[in-house]
């Protein structure tokens, strides 16, 4: 079986699982335990998957109002978290479909400024953030190549070769992912100050690759994150 999901909300991204280590110690995580999607208030949230409704809650200093719906993958359990709610559209035990809105977005608990965050959770799946798992690899929406597949980089035959041009990290964190895009698993990352070598180019959305199946953003989101040497 395999956990496939929707994208709740049609907006950018703000956030990406993993980022700012430094804010989410407070919760105990090595960084953020979900993705941000910067939408305006009142946004309809739709359900990532079918499934059941098992809390509708508020959690003060944390998710504010939020939905966490209950699913199964095989026989295994998951969870899906849409926070920061101005109010809930469902109740608790309530079966829901894929798509249905659960709730209308805002800006509610620990939160800077109006904006959905999605969180998947599989008990027993990753320790250090005590469930949560990336939710960008288990996207099926846009067609994007298999996030699964690292067995070659070849895939990614729109990447030119760069003739080994040097870059310095500008970013404080700079995640590395296994592909040229933030729907790849992320791989490690790297520190303000790092210098890295180009070998491939993705043009399309800028993301450079310097080892093997190891690629970072020059720009996301407008920030740069990379500078030529
Ligand atoms: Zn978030």
């Amino acid at each position: 079986m395999a956990i496939k999901l929707i994208v709740p909300v049609n907006g950018p991204i703000t956030q990406l699982f993993g980022e700012n280590p430094e804010r989410y110690k407070q919760w105990g995580f090595p960084g953020h335990n979900g993705v941000d999607y910067g939408i305006p208030n009142g946004t309809p949230v739709g359900a990532a998957v079918a499934g059941t409704v098992a809390a509708v809650a508020f959690e003060n200093g944390g998710y504010g109002n939020y939905v966490k719906l209950s699913h199964m993958d095989g026989s295994r359990p998951y969870f899906t978290y849409y926070a920061h709610l101005a109010s809930a559209a469902v109740s608790p035990g309530q079966k829901v479909k894929a798509g249905i809105t659960v709730g209308f977005s805002n800006n509610t608990g620990a939160s800077t400024g109006p904006h959905l965050h999605f969180g998947v959770k599989i008990e027993g799946q990753n320790p250090a953030y005590k469930g949560y798992v990336d939710p960008m690899p288990l996207f099926t929406a846009g067609g994007e190549v298999d996030p699964t597949d690292t067995t070659s980089t070849d895939q990614f035959t729109d990447a030119v070769k760069l003739p080994n041009l040097s870059f310095e990290v500008l970013s404080d964190f700079l995640n590395v992912r296994n592909g040229p895009g933030v729907e790849f698993s992320i791989v490690g990352q790297l520190l303000k100050g790092a210098k890295i070598t180009g070998k491939r180019l993705q043009s399309k959305s800028v993301w450079i690759e310097y080892e093997p199946g190891k690629w970072c953003a020059v720009a996301f989101n407008g920030i740069v994150n990379l500078k030529v040497k």
